[in-house]
């Protein structure tokens, strides 16, 4: 237990972080579950052996783009979506669904309401915090799904933390109020940005809550917990990085109930 995450190993999906008090099933995995590139047979064997674990009834997976798409899932089938924020909306189904996001070192924006009549996974690097991708995922819920903002709730899980993320100048046009020097080198506090852009499109500061997490520096029994793009990057060089660049943690949704 680490605050108010879980840490538990699981036969199929190695290591499990997973958020308790919550009223959807919030977890993270180091499996790749469906490679954004490649979907190949054993990963979509994964997400089907997830699927059975939660007891969900179907799958979607977003395939990100750090762009500023919004897709809302109509359809109760497994499928992909190249978009960076997926809406789920439950008022109508009785099936229950499995909202799945890759992610190395961005941010995964978990946004819903406390009566379960929608979720949605945003996924925010620099370049989607750019485009405000919560801010608009936010717009967009209030205006299809007519929940107010402020009676919406945001977990934010762990990307790279504020001590590790080491950014170039530009960053200064780009994030002024959340770069900051240390011993000289630039950085962003990411979750900041993501914070301030969730309050700007009307949350209550109070229903954001963040992980203690990073995927960059967090130690679990003696190894990193979580896959990084950048820490891999700093420690591998040849093929070993080339395979280590292709890894990805998942993070994964569900009602606890429907
Ligand atoms: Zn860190």
């Amino acid at each position: 237990m680490i605050g108010e995450e879980e840490i538990a190993g699981h036969d199929t999906v190695d290591q499990v972080v997973r958020l308790t008090k919550e009223p959807l099933i919030i977890g993270i995995t180091t499996n790749n579950f469906g490679s954004t590139q490649l979907d190949s047979p054993k990963d979509v064997r994964h997400n089907n052996e997830l699927l059975r674990m939660l007891n969900a009834d179907y799958w979607v997976k977003m395939r990100a783009k750090h762009s500023d798409r919004i897709v809302f899932v109509t359809k109760d089938i497994n499928d992909y979506h190249d978009c960076d924020a997926l809406v789920f909306c439950l008022r109508n189904s009785h099936q229950k669904p499995l909202g799945l996001a890759n992610t190395a070192d961005c941010s995964i924006v978990i946004i819903y309401d406390r009566f379960r009549t929608c979720f949605a996974l945003v996924h925010s690097g620099w370049k989607g915090s750019l485009l405000n991708i919560v801010g608009k995922t936010v717009t967009a819920i209030e205006s299809e799904l007519k929940i107010k903002a402020m009676a919406l709730n945001a977990y934010i899980w762990p990307g790279i933390c504020k001590y590790d993320y080491q950014v170039g100048k530009e960053f200064v046009n780009h994030f002024h109020k959340h770069v900051y020097f240390a011993d000289s080198i630039l950085k962003l506090d990411q979750k900041a940005v993501i914070t301030d852009q969730l309050i700007q499109a009307g949350l209550d500061s109070a229903r954001i809550k963040s992980s203690s997490l990073c995927s960059f520096h967090t130690i679990y029994k003696e190894l990193s917990l979580f896959h990084s793009y950048r820490r891999d990057n700093q420690y591998y060089t040849g093929p070993l990085r080339e395979s280590h660049n292709k890894r990805r943690n998942c993070v994964f949704v569900t009602p606890d109930v429907i």
